[in-house]
């Protein structure tokens, strides 16, 4: 038997340990766990390049309650310790320059895992810890206590006959949560679900009294494995078959049942080490609460599924795990933000996403566009937070038209009829962000032969904003923005059936009975198949006034009053029966008629005006 003290002063270990890392206390099991998953697999090596020539059996790692007595037990059944290597990895605590470290370190946290402490993080739970190991290697088994302070004891353990290691934690009281079995399952369910060594939980020891009334405690055994260590992540997608993808899909999230759209197995060697799958669920036209997450691995060890803000906005959408033995097992968030592995990895991942989603398009354009309106939240997302995603996206990202066609942006732009305006040269589309409202104007563009594109997403405004800016010859321009024959501004006019003079009769007719402050109105020669009066508002106003309602820093627009143009149409026959009525009263009450049905078609009619409207039209009728 020898006593001693651990080395490396750790005086001031302990208290950070038991201080500092106390909000994250429950990773201790993930520590240990992954210690007794990586002394097995060590064995495996050992066996496999022939140094170890024993029988390796089963190699089930086993986690133990013991209410009674208060303790945790992790079991395994890997390469063990001898007495020196206990000396060795455990008692110089492994890694070097503790005391620098303590000193850069004190008052933060993060440094269990990334400073070699995993096994030190027992004492957070623990106030006693008994590592009871026997070495591969024909060597007697060992026992060692510790109680939390620097003084331990390290003796010979005969009892101990079966290669591997036993961690017995004896649980504080401030930790007696982890006696109880559902607190455990629910750790293992989350850090240890893809661990490479099954684990097993359930092989429990409960306390029967025997004949002579003494207590003894009886093991029970179940078969309770509750790991999958072959993930679908880690095999070769050649191995794979989509229901395998799909059943992986379940395993990670139980309580889902939408199926996925599609997914991406990832396998990278170079320049960093990452596997996963990604899988797109179907994104509903919102941007919608989002329940499941990327979760992260390393080394199948769960690390976090707060990717917030380590992969891009637009990714965390996305379903799936990543693994990558690059990932810091670190649990802090800023960390892993900071990291540099962890931004090349989030960029790698946003060009194969970009990839797969080419590859689609190419393959099977018309599968592709079956998928649009689930997936199009997605990319017009990414298009706008991401500049490299954007420029990918442009090759597959689809327009889709009013009647349900879809186009990738450069087909649109070479097939469908622009409204060619002579002036300045700029290419119009048309779109609508509501088909019901805008309905009638939707009609007169198609009747005009002209298309409309349906944007109708909350990232609209940003997204032609940001495809204009891209491309400088064209200009969106919502359907109800103005009248189509001014948008063209064709250079030959429509003759008018009115005179100057009968023009500037009207208008005062209309601006009577609608509020100048909201509506400026204007007399044109249109169609006389035209509507008779058309109420529009200028694309910019409406773009600016949308932007500062998103916050985007327009203020200004956002605070002036919303302002609409009116424009009545000269040419048609209610003009000239409103000018040629002689009653007065009746005129007014015409142009006030006129102007409410105008108003009723978008919408815009509401309140006191649409119960006096309705009046009216009764009298009118009856
Ligand atoms: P790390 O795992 O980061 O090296 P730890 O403090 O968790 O740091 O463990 C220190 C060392 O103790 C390990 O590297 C390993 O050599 C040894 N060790 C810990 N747990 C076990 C175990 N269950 N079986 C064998 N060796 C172990």
């Amino acid at each position: 038997m020898s006593t001693g003290s651990i080395r490396v002063q750790t005086e001031n270990i302990f208290p950070i340990i038991k201080k500092f890392l106390y909000s994250d206390q429950e990773i201790f099991l993930r520590e240990l766990i992954s210690n007794a998953t990586d002394a097995t697999l060590k064995l495996k090596t050992l066996l496999s390049v022939g140094e170890f020539k024993g029988e390796l059996g089963e190699t089930t790692i086993d986690i133990t309650l013991d209410t009674k007595k208060k303790t945790l037990t992790i079991s395994d059944k890997g390469i063990g310790m001898s007495a020196e290597d206990v000396e060795k990895y455990i008692n110089q605590v492994a890694f070097s320059g503790a005391e620098e470290f303590v000193k850069k370190y004190e008052g933060k946290t993060n440094i269990i895992g990334h400073f070699g402490l995993g096994f030190y993080s027992a004492f957070m739970v623990a106030d006693k810890v008994e590592i009871i190991t026997k070495s591969y290697t024909d060597v007697p088994a060992v026992k060692w206590v510790c109680e939390g302070n620097t003084e331990y004891k390290l003796e010979e353990y005969k009892k101990k006959k079966e290669r591997g290691t036993d961690i017995v934690l004896h649980l504080s009281d401030e930790s007696s949560e982890f006696l109880e079995e559902t607190r455990i399952q629910n750790l293992l369910d989350k850090y240890c679900k893809f661990m490479p060594i099954p684990i097993r939980f359930g092989k429990k020891k409960e306390w029967v009294k025997d004949e002579e009334n003494k207590e003894k405690d009886k093991e029970i055994e179940v078969d309770n494995i509750i790991n999958n260590p072959e993930p679908a992540w880690t095999k070769s997608p050649q191995d794979l078959k989509e229901e395998d993808y799909q059943k992986f899909y379940k395993e990670l999230y139980p309580y889902q049942f939408e199926e996925t759209l599609f997914h991406i197995h990832l396998n990278v060697d170079y320049p960093f080490n990452l596997t996963g799958i990604l899988y797109f669920p179907k994104i509903k036209n919102k941007l919608e609460l989002r329940k499941e997450k990327i979760q992260l691995y390393c080394n199948q060890v769960f690390v976090t599924d707060n990717v917030e803000g380590v992969v891009p906005e637009y990714l965390t959408l996305i379903h799936g795990v990543l693994d990558s033995p690059d990932i810091p097992l670190n649990v802090s968030r800023s960390y892993l933000q900071s990291d540099a592995n962890v931004k090349k990895i989030s960029s790698h991942i946003s060009k194969k996403v970009a990839d797969k989603l080419e590859e689609m398009y190419k393959t099977d354009a018309e599968d592709f566009k079956k998928k649009w309106d689930d997936i199009r939240v997605f990319i017009e997302y990414g298009m706008l937070t991401d500049e490299k995603f954007f420029e990918r996206a442009l090759k597959f990202m689809l327009l889709k038209d009013t009647t349900g066609n879809c186009l990738s942006f450069a087909e649109y732009k070479e097939k469908v009829k622009p409204l060619q305006t002579d002036k300045d040269k700029k290419i119009i589309f048309l779109y609508a962000n509501h088909t019901e409202d805008q309905h009638s104007y939707i009609q007169i563009a198609n009747e005009k032969g002209y298309n409309v594109l349906v944007m109708d997403t909350p990232l609209t405004a940003h997204l032609l904003e940001r495809l204009e800016r891209h491309d400088s010859e064209i200009h969106f321009t919502r359907v109800d923005a103005d009248i189509i024959d001014k948008l063209i501004k064709k250079e030959e006019q429509i003759p008018c059936k009115l005179s100057e003079e009968e023009k500037e009769k009207i208008k005062p007719l209309f601006e009577a009975v609608l509020s100048k402050e909201k509506y400026s109105i204007s007399i044109d020669s249109l169609s006389e198949t035209d509507a008779p009066i058309t109420i529009t508002q200028p694309e910019f106003m409406r773009r600016m006034k949308e932007m500062s309602a998103l916050g985007g820093g327009v203020g200004f627009y956002g605070a002036l009053p919303e302002m609409f143009n009116v424009v009545v149409n000269a040419n048609h026959p209610l003009a000239s029966k409103i000018l040629n009525e002689g009653n007065e009263e009746k005129k007014k009450k015409i142009a006030k008629q006129a102007a409410d049905l105008a108003l009723l078609s978008q919408g815009m009619l509401k309140g006191e005006e649409l119960t006096r409207f309705v009046k009216r039209s009764f009298d009118l009728i009856k």
